[in-house]
């Protein structure tokens, strides 16, 4: 998939300019929070892309939230975190800092709450709901759509695998 391992504002602009081509392998990577190097997800985790990271890493972990900060093999800090754009008129880079999910169910449908941190607010976080359909990631751009009894278990879940008892 060509992802290069170099780091700095020009990678970052060319990541920008390739996200926004619509090229799924690059519309998701990682980045160190240390030295600011960026990988894709074979590199980083050994896994195809995010839907591959999500199914078979993350939910077979049961939502474990360690699985989402990995060692960064450039300067060893742990400190690599899924990245992506976020779409504005103005792109906005996002580091993903939770998520969890309740299922898949029988037809492949798998709600999630994410909590994020974009660059803009370094302190700050924010939360949005999104879904995977099998492997498609269509549903990772689109707002997931939740029952009473999924959005409790939502966030029961994250109160437990974050560790954070008042919430929301
Ligand atoms: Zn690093």
């Amino acid at each position: 998939m060509g992802v290069d391992h170099g780091a700095g504002r020009d990678h970052t602009r060319k990541a920008s300019a390739m996200a926004k081509t619509g090229l799924s392998s690059r519309s998701w990577w990682w980045r160190c929070d240390g030295c600011d190097s960026e990988v894709g997800f074979q590199a980083a985790v050994g896994s195809r892309g995010v839907a591959h990271f999500i199914l078979d890493t993350l939910t077979p972990s049961d939502w474990n939230q360690s699985t989402l900060v990995v060692d960064c093999q450039r300067c060893g800090a742990h400190k690599l975190r899924i990245r992506y754009e976020f779409p504005r008129a103005s792109p906005e880079f996002v580091t993903v800092l939770h998520i969890v999910g309740v299922g898949p169910d029988p037809t492949g449908y798998l709600p999630m709450l994410w909590e994020t941190r974009f660059d803009s607010d370094p302190e700050g976080s924010v939360f949005d709901f999104k879904y995977l359909n099998g492997r498609s990631t269509l549903g990772l751009t689109k707002p997931a759509v939740v029952s009473q009894d999924q959005l409790r278990r939502l966030l029961r879940l994250y109160r437990e695998r974050t560790g954070v008892a008042q919430f929301p």
